[in-house]
């Protein structure tokens, strides 16, 4: 496998400009002889098709969704950042690069980042004119809150519905496109594999999730916009049906996987309630604008919190990062968590959960302007654990939430298989071993809005204009083998559920390769996996037929992907002998618990090659030159 990255050469700050100077165009009259598929509809899928479906390519979209409008970044809460320095406080794309490549803890590719920074200000131009209802000052001017990992204010919402809002705008721009016939989308209907002709990615072949038809489409292009895998680990604050099988079947027909092991665990979530859980929910980060996270300075104090007097309470995250406080980035503030709730200062029944305080702040701006800032998290918070958070802390702890990890990308968002790009949270490219809040909406649409309308032009102007016929024998041969793997999952007939099995598995990851991770249990989880993959293949029991509508058979073929995904994770976390970012390792770290890295021998991307069935995959790596940043450690103190 060869990993070109294909960055620019030049000044870091001119790349972008001189690339889509020297790019090759397609012109306007033969941009509608080539046909591009694009598979998700979330904020970087819908902005990809809708761009270039206004460009005047034949658009071709598929979403697992009985809407494309339900992608899960509808979830998405607290904002989206941009370098636009309205408040004043000295931001810049200068500054939001540096805070991207520190918050990601120097594992990300600078020119990726450089430009990242540097068409975020255009996505929120971009979102206004849309009509994206971005809060306002009294002024009029957009507000701008603040997240972790950044002492300024850059961060742009429309209340707790940020994703919801940004993707109502891209959705009109794809429906606008649709109307005009120049995208068509395909809701309900699932990718199950990749199709290549003469090493080329040249269509996909999908589940029709109401009739079971199996079904092949053929592009020029395929452009996978399928959001992360984090769902491997069964609990987690992702959407219940976002799941890994556009990326993992890719992968196996050639795509490299970068980073599987950088996994973001996010702070503020609701803690695990009991064993029969199907999902968590996040508390936006935007909350640690005014609340004060913090824990009885007791073991074991089990008063309420109304009763532990101020100078009882260790509002840890502030006397520990002073010039961050309870705005220090998400892999930092976790593990802070869990130091604090190891050492038996846990609250809640569980022991597993630390205090979200809104008192001092209601007491500063009143409650209604907490209401304004925050009211729909606070409903939520109230409806799932019966407490109103207005007259008590909420109560908060770390969970899965997003996977920096993802299909390999070059400069140009293409993997290692031609023709084969990768959008948004699938690819790998923008945050290094921990995602900063609120970057990953302006990753998403940075990539479909921005930087992919002149990559896939530079590779149509470069490559033979070519769509096969779905009668391929290549298509055939991946149609009959989709439809044989669900046979067999059908076949079985055994005992357990795909959730029975999904959440052993899951528990199993969290427990291992979540917020710790060391030698010892990755080498347990990967010898458990393989147990349960086992057993998964003998006693796995899926209901009803292939040819209908079967959601327990769709689960099933996704936790299929993760019973061989599960593995790679913990063989990629257990070669990655540092402590960056999300990645843990137990065995090394600073006198004060905080990541070690080690720049001498892991400053590179892993990327992982698919080598075949029962056979040992390839590591390989792209070594990671900073020209600009200068490595240090990092401090939030
Ligand atoms: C609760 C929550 C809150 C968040 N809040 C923020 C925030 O405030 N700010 C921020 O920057 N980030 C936030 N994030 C992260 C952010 O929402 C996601 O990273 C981002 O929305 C991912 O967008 P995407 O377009 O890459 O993928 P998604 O929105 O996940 O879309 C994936 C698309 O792919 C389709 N798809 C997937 N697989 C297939 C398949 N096999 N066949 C067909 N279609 C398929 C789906 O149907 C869907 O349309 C949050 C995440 C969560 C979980």
């Amino acid at each position: 496998m060869k990993l070109d990255a294909k960055t620019p050469s030049g000044p870091l700050s001119s790349k972008w400009s001189r690339y889509k100077e020297e790019c090759n165009l397609v012109n306007p009259a033969n941009k509608r002889k080539f046909s591009v598929i694009v598979v998700g509809t979330g904020l970087a899928g819908a902005s990809a098709a809708a761009s270039l479906g206004e460009l005047g390519y034949n658009v071709t979209c598929f979403c697992y969704q009985d809407s494309s409008r339900r992608a899960h970044s509808i979830a998405a809460q607290g904002g989206i950042n941009a370098a636009k320095n309205y408040p004043n406080d000295g931001d810049s794309v200068q500054r939001l690069f540096n805070d991207t490549i520190k918050g990601g803890d120097y594992r990300a590719r600078e020119a990726n980042v450089y430009r990242l920074a540097e068409v975020s200000n255009a996505i929120i131009d971009q979102s206004v004119a849309q009509g994206v209802p971005f809060a306002r000052e009294y002024g009029g001017l957009l507000a701008n809150r603040s997240f972790g990992g950044a002492q300024v204010s850059r961060t742009f919402y429309a209340r707790g519905q940020t994703g919801q809002q940004l993707l109502i705008g891209a959705y009109q721009a794809l429906s606008r496109q649709v109307a005009k016939g120049k995208v068509k989308v395909h809701a309900r209907t699932e990718m199950l594999d990749l199709v290549l002709v003469n090493g080329e990615a040249k269509g996909i072949v999908v589940r029709d999730m109401v009739s079971g038809k199996i079904s092949s489409h053929a592009a020029d292009a395929v452009v996978l916009a399928t959001g992360g895998y984090g769902n491997a680990f069964y609990l987690s604050t992702m959407a219940r049906g976002c799941n890994a099988m556009a990326i993992w079947r890719s992968h196996k027909r050639g795509a490299g996987f970068a980073n599987p092991c950088y996994t973001q665990i996010h702070p503020t979530c609701i803690p695990v309630s009991g064993e029969y859980q199907s999902k968590l929910t996040l508390m936006s980060e935007s909350l640690r604008n005014d609340g004060r996270v913090w824990v009885p300075k007791a073991k074991g104090d089990k008063r309420a919190p109304g009763q532990i007097p101020e100078s009882e309470r260790d509002y840890y995250l502030e006397t520990r990062y002073p010039s961050f406080g309870n705005l220090a980035p998400r892999d930092v503030t976790s593990r802070a968590a869990k130091l604090v709730c190891d050492e038996g200062r846990g609250v809640g029944p569980s022991g597993l959960g630390v205090y979200l305080d809104f008192e001092e702040s209601i007491g500063r701006l009143g409650r209604k302007t907490i209401e304004e800032r925050y009211g729909n998290l606070f409903e939520m918070y109230e409806r799932i654990t019966g407490e109103d958070a207005y007259e008590a802390p909420m109560r908060i702890f770390p969970a899965i939430h997003y996977t920096m990890g993802g299909l390999w990308v070059d400069y140009n968002l293409m993997s290692t298989i031609p023709g084969l790009f990768v959008l948004g949270e699938a690819n790998f490219s923008d945050h290094g071993a921990n995602r900063l809040g609120a970057s990953a909406l302006m990753q998403g649409l940075a990539d479909g809005y921005f930087v992919l309308p002149y990559t896939i032009a530079n590779y149509f102007g470069s490559s033979r204009k070519f769509v096969p016929g779905t009668d391929a024998a290549e298509f055939k041969a991946a149609e009959q083998a989709v439809s044989e793997h669900l046979k067999r999952l059908l076949s079985i007939q055994g005992s357990r559920t795909p959730t029975s099995f999904h959440r052993e598995l899951g528990k199993l990851l969290w427990e291992n390769c979540g917020m710790a991770r060391s030698e010892q249990s990755l080498k347990t989880a990967i010898k458990k996996i393989a147990v349960i993959r086992e057993e998964f293949w003998k006693n796995l029991k899926v209901t009803g037929g292939a040819g209908e509508l079967n959601q327990t058979l769709e689960h099933a073929n996704r936790v299929s992907d993760y019973m061989e995904l599960a593995e790679l994770i913990c063989q990629d976390a257990l070669e990655r002998k540092e402590s960056c970012g999300g990645h843990f390792r137990v065995e090394y770290q600073t006198e004060d618990h905080e990541a070690k890295r080690d720049d001498e021998n892991f400053s590179h991307v892993a990327v992982w090659e698919y080598k075949g069935k029962d056979k040992a995959p390839v590591r390989h790596i792209e070594p990671l030159q900073y020209e600009v940043v200068t490595m240090s450690q990092r401090s939030y103190k």
